[in-house]
């Protein structure tokens, strides 16, 4: 198949480390055209610079705060017409917070959701028409292993049921979408190493997550990339509503 002619949107994609931008890299591996959305404009740009230098493909990076509907569409706006018309969607951009329930206020809770519920739904309500439109598209979701097992590693309460949320998101939009040609997949990472911690996970406490991880390390964004490329395919058109673990078997249900 070719996607030669189709972009992929990825959202909080600017990060170095993170999962959004080695999935930029692969996407445009596969010949995905590539969108980074980001918070961080400088490092939009950046992602968006070397995916195109190092996959021959075209990749703009914008400045967006997912959190706002005017950003959102100033965003999106930009990209009409700039890029091949939108294929994919990986909402990736979230934040984590560890703060124990009985001490989270409601601003902080707040703050969880707008990033990962409200954010992807702003994303998302703006892109999904044209893929139904069109009558192709592939959205997926960054959930965690912290939805299905109750937090435990990183993420406290907040985060948790952000995450389950994004699972209940994706399951009634895989029902409403799947006859347009447009599939909704999520993918639950468990401890990947990135920088959303902020260095808060390592040492002994790193040691010890690790040892519960059947597969003896903790995860690479490449394990990631790779599973979210492939439910981007234009042939994984018959699989949607689905959840993928990607965990090193460190939650198996
Ligand atoms: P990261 O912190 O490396 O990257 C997150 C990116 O999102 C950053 O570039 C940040 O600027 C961007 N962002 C934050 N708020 C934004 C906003 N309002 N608008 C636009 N962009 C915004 O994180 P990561 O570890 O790569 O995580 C990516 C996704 O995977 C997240 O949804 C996270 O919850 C999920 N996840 C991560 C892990 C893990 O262990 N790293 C595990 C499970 C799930």
């Amino acid at each position: 198949m070719t996607v030669t002619d189709k972009t992929a949107v990825v959202t909080g994609a600017g990060s170095r480390r993170g999962i959004g931008r080695a999935t930029a890299h692969t996407l445009a591996a596969a010949g995905w055209n590539v969108a980074v959305l980001d918070l961080d404009e400088a490092s939009a740009k950046d992602a968006a610079h070397e995916v195109a230098d190092r996959n021959g493909v075209q990749a703009v990076g914008i400045g967006c705060d997912i959190t706002d509907e005017a950003s959102v569409e100033n965003a999106l706006t930009v990209l009409d017409g700039a890029l091949p018309p939108v294929g994919a969607l990986v909402n990736n951009a979230g934040i984590t917070s560890p703060v124990p329930f009985l001490e989270v206020t409601g601003e902080e809770w707040d703050r969880v959701f707008a990033v990962n519920v409200r954010g992807a739904f702003n994303v998302t309500r703006r892109l999904a028409p044209g893929m139904a439109e069109r009558g192709f598209g592939r959205i997926v979701f960054l959930s965690s292993v912290s939805a299905e097992r109750g937090g435990g590693v990183f993420g406290g309460v907040a985060y948790s049921a952000a995450k389950a949320a994004e699972l209940g998101f994706t399951r009634a939009l895989a029902r409403e979408l799947g006859a347009r040609g447009v599939t909704v997949n999520a993918v639950a990472p468990g401890l990947i190493d990135t920088d959303i911690t902020g260095g808060a996970l390592e040492g002994e406490r790193k040691e010890q997550l690790i040892a519960g991880i059947p597969v003896g390390r903790n995860g690479r964004v490449a394990d990631v990339a790779d599973l979210i490329t492939f439910l981007c395919r234009e042939e994984t058109g018959y699989v949607t509503g689905a959840t993928y673990d990607v965990n090193g078997g460190a939650h198996i249900h």
